[in-house]
């Protein structure tokens, strides 16, 4: 199963669709027919801008209407130019600009919004690392407060938006601490680092298009080793690492359900 996709290509998308589109009047529809009312309600509005929030995306319309998607686990969107392709297989959504296509399938959510709704999305969203508005304190109030593992919480959407599996397992790792610390054991500096380092990974995500986690001294090049070869691309520490050598100290990396998610540590440099 591939991985959700994390905040930085959900930015990368809102990127490249204001690129294609935005100033146009897309003719939008559902060759699928599911998103086919919703569609029709913003068919030849002008895009004015899109938007991203952690996860969630959105493509904001004259007239105060804003598509709102969610990929999940299986959502996935295409663009080219013309000829526009004849719609294969379930198309939720499809716009047509002036010289770009798009075709989004497989959505956890392709809906309408009106601003009020817009504005309760982004009101139970947390901070997200990528968006020059986040607000780290106050995410911080809710580690502080919480005696659930850091793990457990940069992946809780309410309070950091958009960090996925991959950055959570690898931030931690890379500021040495131990996945299970409960978040009231994090203290302010150790957040402002987990945080400044988050920030810092996202944008090199959103510059690259992959998750590259590893410093100088860890890349292939520096330690005559080969590239990894995993799906979602980047050279990484623990995710998906198991039973390998830790990059820095040897020790296996290990692996164990923490919240009902997938964990990756070394038991040797998360001690703290
Ligand atoms: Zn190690």
């Amino acid at each position: 199963m591939p991985p959700v996709p994390e905040g930085h290509t959900i930015h990368r998308l809102a990127a490249r669709h204001r690129e294609l589109f935005a100033g146009q009047r897309p003719a939008v529809s559902s060759p699928q027919g599911r998103f086919a009312s919703g569609a029709a309600l913003v068919d030849g509005r002008t895009l004015v801008d899109t938007e991203a929030y952690g996860k969630h995306l959105l493509h904001h319309y004259e007239g105060d209407l804003s598509v709102h998607v969610h990929l999940g686990l299986y959502g996935k969107f295409s663009d080219g130019e013309p000829p526009v392709p004849a719609p294969v297989g379930q198309v939720r959504l499809r716009m047509i600009g002036e010289r770009h296509w798009l075709e989004l399938r497989g959505p956890t959510a392709c809906e309408v919004f009106d601003p009020l709704q817009a504005q309760r999305l982004r009101d139970r969203l947390g901070a997200d690392p990528l968006r020059d508005d986040a607000d780290p304190a106050g995410a911080f109030r809710r580690v502080a407060t919480s005696t659930k593992p850091i793990f457990a919480l940069l992946l809780d959407q309410s309070i950091v938006a958009g960090c996925g599996l991959i950055y959570a397992n690898e931030v931690l790792f890379r500021a040495g601490l131990a996945p299970t610390l409960p978040g009231r054991s994090v203290g302010a500096e150790g957040w402002e680092a987990l945080w400044a380092d988050l920030r810092a990974l996202m944008k090199e995500g959103v510059a690259g298009g992959r998750i590259d986690t590893v410093h100088t001294e860890h890349t292939p090049e520096a330690m005559r080793r080969a590239p990894r070869v995993d799906r979602h691309g980047g050279e990484v520490y623990v995710y998906r690492r198991p039973g390998q050598p830790c990059l820095v100290c040897g020790t296996e990396v290990a692996r164990g359900p923490l919240a009902g998610r997938n964990l990756y540590w070394c038991p040797a440099c998360q001690r703290g």
